[in-house]
Order: structure tokens, then C-alpha cells, then sequence
């Protein structure tokens, strides 16, 4: 275990560790021993959250997102697992998996007939190695998954810190060149949104949940969500509402012109299959 471990775990030195520190530390541990050992075996699962054209009615693109059940710790999420991931480096791996996923999967459905693009999250530490561009179009290539069909999610965390990173922006820019699309995910949240719609080479923003959910009760958040409807069409943009629950938020965001949209009210994050048959369903 590091220090820096430690730290987060709660405690200024090892000495000075609260009962609750020692059992968040143990409980990180147990996490990263398992995760490795998940991950060589391919034990870890992707699902799948369809994307809306608001406007036609349309699944057009589905979100992959990992989930991790161990057998002996159970299920731990997103929430808890990416960052543990992040700090151990273990996210390379993560990574690399899903995207492997996320291209057999798009490609199967493209055989299918069924049109539909799949994006993945990605965080800053995977673009940190130089050869992530790199690695990303060799899977492209492996799977045989057209480059087009795939769409890579970075928050505005990652647009914060890319920007001063030259070395990124190169590698995001040879993606784009490809024929990748990037999707700016939580807008809203960080603190120089506006700033990297203009930067980076982006198509959609993803207005973040947090948003929708206080835009019934909230006639400034409302107009908040209106106002970056109308932003990001004027530049050309595709706009995403995020954590769409209620048919109220889906018919207002309908209402706004807001492209497309994502949440339980269309569908939770489910099985590939479920989301064919959402597909079908909605053609
Ligand atoms: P995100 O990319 O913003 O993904 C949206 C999250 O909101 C997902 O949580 C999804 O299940 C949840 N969600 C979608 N619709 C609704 C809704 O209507 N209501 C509510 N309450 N929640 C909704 P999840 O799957 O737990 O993932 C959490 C975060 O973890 C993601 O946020 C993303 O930042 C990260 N993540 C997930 N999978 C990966 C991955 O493969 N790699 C990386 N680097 N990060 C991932
Ligand atoms: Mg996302
Ligand atoms: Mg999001
Ligand atoms: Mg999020």
C-alpha cells in the first residue's frame, strides 16, 4: 500500500488510521487484488444504454458501461471501481476491455442491419500513454468495427487537464481524423464548460443529469438547460440530455429542440439484445 493510498483512505500517517480509514483501506485492497484477477479473466460485464433521436423516435447510439459483480465482494460500481482503477493503473485493462466489447458489439449489430453507434467512457490516465490512439485504432482494426461507429465520452475533468497536455489533444485530434467522434459528457459540472466546446474536437455535449432533475422544480435551471439546447445548436453541435426519468423532462426537452436523449425513461443501462428489440420496438 502507498502513502498516497493511505491518505485517501482517511488517515495523515499510518499510525493516526480511524477504525473507518484501516476498513476503507482494506476494502480498496481487496477490491484491486480481485479486479486484477477479474480482469484476467475476462470477468467483468458491459451493458449497454440506448441513446434517443428525440426528434425522429429513434435509437441511434447506445452507451457501454461496465459493471463488476465479484463473488465474494458483490457488486461494486462505476462510482466505486473507476477510481480505484485510476489510481492503480488497472484502468488500461478496463479500458481495453470495454473497447474491445464495445467494437464486436457495434460491428454485430451494424451485420445485423442495425445502425447503431456505441461509446464508450474514457478517462484521462488511458490517454496519458502515448499509444492510446494508437491502440484504439489497432483494435479498431482487429474487430473489423468501422472507426465511425465508435464515440469516445471524456468530462470536462479531462478536457480541463488535456488541454495543457499537447501530447492529448494530438492523439484526440488523430482519433477525429479517423473518423472517431468525441462526446463531452457532464457538461455543465466542471468549471470551463464553454471553453472546451470551442476547444476540443467535439460533436455532442451531454447535459448533465443533475440538470434535468432540477428543471421541473427550478424555472432558472429550466431556462439554464434551454439556453444550452439553443449554445449548442448555434455551434453546430449535437445536444444530449443525460438522466432522463419522466416523461415531463423528455416532452420539455422535446419542446426545447434538444437532439437526444438518455435515462430511465427510455431504458436503463441492459443487455445488448434488449437493446435490438428496444431498436426494433421504436423503428
Ligand atoms: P456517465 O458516463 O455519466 O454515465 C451515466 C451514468 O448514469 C451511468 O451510471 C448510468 O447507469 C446512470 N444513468 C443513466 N440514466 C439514468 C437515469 O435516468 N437516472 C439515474 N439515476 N441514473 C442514470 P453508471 O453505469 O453507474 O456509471 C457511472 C459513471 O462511471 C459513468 O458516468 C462514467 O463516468 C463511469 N464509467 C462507467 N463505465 C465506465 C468505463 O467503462 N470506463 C470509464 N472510464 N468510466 C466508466
Ligand atoms: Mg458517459
Ligand atoms: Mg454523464
Ligand atoms: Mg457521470
Amino acid at each position: 500500500l502507498t502513502i498516497t493510498n493511505v491518505r485517501k483512505a482517511g488517515g495523515n500517517s499510518i499510525m493516526s488510521l480511524s477504525k473507518e480509514g484501516h476498513k476503507a483501506l482494506s476494502r480498496q485492497a481487496t477490491i484491486e487484488k480481485h479486479l486484477l484477477l477479474a480482469l484476467d479473466q475476462k470477468n467483468l460485464n458491459v451493458l449497454y444504454q440506448p441513446q434517443l433521436d428525440i426528434q425522429t423516435g429513434k435509437i441511434i447510439a447506445a452507451e457501454a458501461l461496465v459493471r463488476w459483480v465479484d463473488e465474494s465482494i458483490g457488486v461494486v460500481s462505476p462510482d466505486e471501481l473507476i477510481p480505484i482503477a485510476e489510481e492503480t493503473g488497472l484502468i488500461h485493462s478496463i479500458g481495453s476491455f470495454v473497447l474491445e466489447q464495445a467494437c464486436q458489439q457495434a460491428l454485430a449489430w451494424q451485420k445485423e442491419g442495425i445502425p447503431l453507434k456505441v461509446s464508450i467512457n474514457v478517462s484521462i490516465r488511458e490517454f496519458r500513454d502515448k499509444n492510446m490512439a494508437r491502440s484504439i485504432l489497432e483494435t479498431l482494426e482487429r474487430t473489423k468495427c468501422p472507426a465511425d461507429l465508435i464515440q469516445i465520452e471524456i468530462t470536462e475533468k479531462f478536457a480541463l487537464e488535456a488541454e495543457s497536455e499537447g501530447a492529448i489533444m494530438k492523439q484526440m485530434r488523430q482519433l477525429e481524423q479517423e473518423g472517431i467522434v468525441f462526446v463531452l459528457d457532464d457538461f455543465g459540472t466542471g468549471y470551463a464548460s464553454f471553453r472546451y466546446m470551442q476547444l476540443l474536437p467535439l460533436k455532442t455535449v451531454k447535459i448533465d443529469a443533475t440538470f434535468i432533475r432540477s428543471m421541473m422544480q427550478s424555472e432558472k435551471t429550466e431556462q439554464l438547460v434551454r439556453g444550452m439546447i439553443q449554445l449548442a445548436k448555434s455551434m453546430q453541435l449535437t445536444i444530449l440530455a443525460e438522466g432522463v426519468e419522466t416523461a415531463e423532462q423528455f416532452d420539455l426537452l422535446k419542446g426545447f429542440g434538444c437532439d437526444l436523449a438518455q435515462g430511465y425513461h427510455i431504458c436503463k443501462p441492459t443487455a445488448a439484445n434488449a437493446v435490438k428489440n428496444l431498436y426494433y420496438q421504436k423503428a
